[in-house]
């Protein structure tokens, strides 16, 4: 496998990188220590710009290269971590209870920080690349927030490109696919007011809990019977919350879920049923409903041209048949998609090998994957600003 020498010689200090991020976890745009550490080392490595507090917590680096030409490529990764408690016995583990770095966030960070001392060293390349470190992707918009502070048009970014590890995905391979890769995720909440009472006599009433029921129920019939067969759509209701006692007709209940898609038709066409039925079955049941439908990420479509670019850079690092490019697109979700609204470019998977799942209390970043997305994102740059 070709790893980047260079980078191969760095192994060991962009784990210890990762580590230290590791060991101290920080959620959403609350992401100082971290965007500080970043920051300092960007400007110890030499970038010609370092720029802070984009997108409140954001951090951006700008490297030259020493060619002439060439265009503005972005390269991004995300700092942020996850309210969850660490359940593991790393010798680096999570020193902030409740909180721990479960997506991989801290990987991302030091590849990049990695990508970035290389880059800086070498500027074997035409044009400009900038390293774009975001806070807040976990369900904070982060990117949006950056985007909204300037970023694109501020550094002149013309193509954007992110990576994201995958457990499961053996260490050294790849995986990406053009066109919808990750859905989009909008929140559903219905909040339900009936007639409380007592238990024994529902006949006075208007039950809560059952027009939540058949709520639940007829919601379930949208993707099933509404939505065509061949396109993606999930709506899961994952929270139900009515009454205290067994004995009463709760007055108020309440349900909150997730409606996502791999296309903005399908992702209106959600919200226009589930507003038909939480308002059609409340009615028939005599009950009120009021729906709160909030439109979350976007779908995330990777540009064709861009995504086989990116292939091909993966491919050389890894070896084209440890490259998937026709990837299963999957119902989870991605700010990155803000950027690729704004800009052609493309998300790819790294293989994180055969470890806990993301958002698990046992998950752990794979450092035997640092070399392979570290060679990837130097690779990109070089090959994208070739001149
Ligand atoms: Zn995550
Ligand atoms: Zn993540």
């Amino acid at each position: 496998m070709p790893i980047v020498n260079r980078i191969a010689d760095l192994h060991a200090e962009i784990t210890a990188w990762r580590r230290d991020i590791h060991a101290h976890p920080e959620l959403q745009y609350d992401v100082h220590r971290t965007a500080a550490s970043v920051a300092d080392k960007l400007k110890a490595f030499g970038c010609d710009e370092v720029v802070t507090g984009i997108g409140r917590t954001g951090v951006v680096g700008v490297i030259r290269g020493r060619k002439q030409g060439g265009k503005v490529v972005g390269l991004r990764a995300d700092m942020d971590a996850l309210p969850i408690e660490e359940e593991t016995n790393l010798a680096y583990r999570s020193t902030v209870p409740g909180k721990m770095h479960a997506c991989g966030h801290d990987g991302h960070t030091a590849m990049l920080l990695g990508a970035a001392k290389y880059l800086t060293d070498t500027r074997n390349f035409a044009g400009t690349a900038v390293v774009i470190f975001q806070p807040a992707e976990e369900g904070g918009a982060g990117a949006r927030a950056m985007i909204r502070d300037g970023l694109l048009d501020r550094f002149g970014i013309q193509e954007v490109f992110g990576m994201h590890n995958y457990p499961g995905l053996p260490v050294g391979e790849f995986a990406i696919r053009t066109g919808p890769m990750m859905a989009s995720t909008d929140s559903i909440v219905i909040d339900l007011e009936g007639v409380g009472g007592h238990a024994a006599w529902p006949h006075f009433g208007v039950d809560t809990v059952l027009v939540g029921a058949q709520i639940v129920n007829q919601l379930q019939s949208i993707v099933a019977r509404n939505v065509d067969p061949l396109q993606a759509a999930v709506i899961s209701i994952c929270v139900f919350q009515a009454g205290q006692a067994e004995n009463v007709i709760p007055q108020h209940a309440q349900l909150r879920g997730t409606a996502r898609s791999l296309t903005p038709e399908v992702r209106e066409f959600l919200e226009k049923r589930v507003r038909v039925i939480v308002e059609g079955t409340a009615h028939a049941y005599g009950a009120k409903a009021k729906l709160t439908y909030k439109t979350g990420y976007p779908v995330l479509v990777n540009e064709e041209r861009r995504t086989a670019f990116a292939a091909a850079v993966a491919g050389e690092i890894a070896g084209t048949d440890k490259v998937n490019a026709d990837w299963m697109p999957l119902m989870g979700a991605e700010d990155f998609a803000y950027m690729l609204q704004e800009r052609p470019g493309a998300f790819i998977y790294l293989g994180n090998g055969r470890t806990a799942g993301l958002h698990h209390p046992a998950y752990d970043f794979n450092d035997e994957a640092i070399p392979i997305g570290t060679s990837f994102w130097v690779r990109l740059a070089e090959m994208a600003l070739a001149g």
